[in-house]
């Protein structure tokens, strides 16, 4: 079982995430493309990422999940309620 536990699910902004100037967030950008093509979920503007995988990059980042959920909220990549965004984005 982890050890964290996030409140809700995590879902980042690709828009926000592909169009970052900060080189910190390009591998999670990668990351985020390769998840699309193994889904097939090419079109949406918001993805939704495993907590199994939110540990790998944490890890990746020398991080807690918990501290990579922070530092992507500080960097504006995170989306914290999907229905909010597509009410306000429409
Ligand atoms: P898989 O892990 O064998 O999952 C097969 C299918 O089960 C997925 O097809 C999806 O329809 C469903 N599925 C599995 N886990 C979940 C889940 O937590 N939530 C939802 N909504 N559906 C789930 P899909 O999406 O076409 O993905 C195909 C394969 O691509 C997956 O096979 C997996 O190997 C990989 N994959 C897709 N997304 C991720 C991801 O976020 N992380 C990782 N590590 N692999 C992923
Ligand atoms: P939700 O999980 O709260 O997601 C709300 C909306 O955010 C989704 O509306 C979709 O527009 C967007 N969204 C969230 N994650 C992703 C993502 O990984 N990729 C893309 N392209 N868009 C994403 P939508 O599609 O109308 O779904 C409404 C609700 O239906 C979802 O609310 C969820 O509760 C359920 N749902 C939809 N697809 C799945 C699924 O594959 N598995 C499960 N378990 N629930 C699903
Ligand atoms: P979700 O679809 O609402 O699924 C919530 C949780 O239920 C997942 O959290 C996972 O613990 C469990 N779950 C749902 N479907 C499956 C399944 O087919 N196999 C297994 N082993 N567990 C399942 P998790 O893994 O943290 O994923 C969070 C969200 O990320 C999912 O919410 C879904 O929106 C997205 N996601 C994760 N993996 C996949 C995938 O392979 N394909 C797609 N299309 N979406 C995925």
């Amino acid at each position: 079982p982890m050890k964290f536990e996030p409140a809700g699910k995590i879902i980042l902004d690709l828009e926000a995430l592909y169009e970052h100037p900060a080189d910190e967030v390009a591998p999670i950008a990668r990351y985020a493309r390769a998840i699309q093509q193994q889904r097939g979920d090419y079109n949406g503007r918001m993805l939704s990422i495993r907590a199994d995988d939110l540990s790998a990059l944490a890890i990746v980042y020398d991080t807690t999940p918990s501290g990579l959920v922070e530092r992507l909220t500080e960097l504006g990549v995170l989306i914290s309620d999907p229905h909010e965004f597509l009410n306000r984005e429409n």
